[in-house]
């Protein structure tokens, strides 16, 4: 990983560093070791006279100039924007969206689009080659014939949008939550399946892998076990679709747990597991990001980023996480798009969510970006034909769709 790009002194390598190179490889995955370059000043504009390729120099002293192939800018912004991107500085992470608090940062934003000007790629190579746009697509298995959980999860979020006083959207959500109290109550996993089998896509289901150690009130109750759940991963590895683990709060803060969920998962699925999503979103940067590598998860995708509201890289993309001693890295796929309330509260109403989601899909198309979609297979009525005429649209309009296993076989170095 430091050998990834050339260094006066592989002191100034830590972790953050590395993720931020990994965030400008991701944007413009055509870079070469010899772009990156990290050192003091008069030792960059030694090593970078007459070379005609573009450059990014993260600057230790001061900051050497900007030119039309030098992207310049200095180890204490790298790392401002390091720590931005990869919540490092946050103790304890409580989902990332406006009703936690979560504000985007404008500096970050003006970075990346700068950035994107330097490069002046049209062409974004890490969408697969003749197509327009990637929906990742996934889903999480919160409930399975029951909504009490959900209910009870629901009046926890109902309570924040007071607590921040956020009234207005208190009560949009209070019409939502009465709604969906007398609502049918089967969720709609099956025929998402089926729709997905129909157009011959693949995704990303995450399970919930219940231990005696994560039996807490909010989490989801189903076993591993349960008939409806076997059925479930048999009509997942039918349609060639993959099994990841919708991970404990708790296994974030102690990797033996989220050892024995995965081992869990493994072998009830029967599958390798490489894919981590901590259930709302709960995870410690500090030590969850350790605990992620050790358990040897190939990606995670517990940063949530709803397009409505924030975008967490600010780039709709993804980037590296590095262990602490910098040796060992996944990568992290912010989630921007859910549709349950909770981040996107025009879910109850069907031409509401309708609209938006396809403004979403819209502007995922009009910049040729990855879309990540993060489905729970809520049960209203009018949700599988909704999410029918989305996969379609998708289609027609030149996406590619596939789960995160299936895309990670496209990036790789
Ligand atoms: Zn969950």
């Amino acid at each position: 990983m430091k050998s990834e790009f050339i260094a006066e002194n592989q002191s100034d390598i830590d972790s953050l560093i590395l993720s931020f190179f990994s965030l400008i490889k991701f944007i413009n995955p055509n870079l070469g070791k010899d772009q990156f370059l990290i050192g003091t000043n008069d030792w960059l504009v030694s090593k970078t006279k007459n070379v005609r390729k573009k450059l990014i120099c993260v600057c230790t002293d001061g900051k050497i100039k900007n030119t039309e192939n030098i992207f310049a800018i200095t180890k204490d912004e790298a790392l401002y924007f390091a720590k931005k991107i990869t919540l490092a500085e946050k103790l304890n992470v409580k989902g990332i969206s406006e009703i936690d608090n979560y504000k985007e940062d404008t500096k970050l934003v003006d970075f990346i689009s700068n950035l994107k000007i330097f490069f002046n790629d049209k062409k974004i190579s890490y969408i697969p080659e003749g197509y327009n746009g990637l929906l990742l697509l996934s889903h999480d298995i919160d409930y399975i014939q029951t909504n009490m959980m959900y209910r009870l999860g629901r009046i926890y979020y109902l309570l924040i949008y007071l607590r921040l006083g956020k009234f207005k959207m208190f009560f949009q959500n209070f019409i939502h939550f009465s709604k969906q109290v007398f609502i049918e109550k089967d969720w709609k996993h099956v025929k998402m399946l089926e729709i997905e089998k129909e157009f011959n896509i693949t995704s990303t289901w995450f399970f919930f892998s219940r231990i005696t150690e994560n039996k807490k009130l909010f989490n989801p109750n189903y076993e591993l076990k349960n008939n409806m759940v076997v059925d479930l991963m048999q009509k997942i590895k039918n349609n060639n679709s993959e099994i990841a683990l919708h991970a404990s709060p708790e296994s974030a803060f102690n990797s033996i747990i989220l050892n024995k969920e995965k081992a869990n998962l493994a072998s009830y699925s029967n599958e390798v597991i490489s894919g981590n999503r901590h259930h709302m979103g709960r995870f410690n940067p500090k030590i969850s990001f350790d605990i992620w590598i050790e358990n040897e998860f190939e990606y995670d995708a517990s940063f949530l980023a709803n397009d409505k509201f924030m975008d967490i890289t600010s780039t709709k993309h993804f980037f590296k996480i590095f262990n602490t001693s910098g040796n060992k890295s996944l990568i992290e796929f912010p989630t921007q798009w859910m549709d349950v309330q909770y981040l996107n509260f025009s879910a109850y109403d069907e031409k509401k969510f309708k609209s938006e989601t396809f403004k979403v899909i819209d502007n995922a198309y009009n910049n040729n970006q990855v879309l990540s979609m993060n489905w729970h297979g809520v049960p209203y009525k009018w949700y599988t034909d909704v999410y029918r005429e989305v996969i379609d649209y998708c289609i027609q309009k030149g996406f590619l769709i596939c789960g995160y296993r299936d895309y990670l076989e496209n990036i790789k170095d």
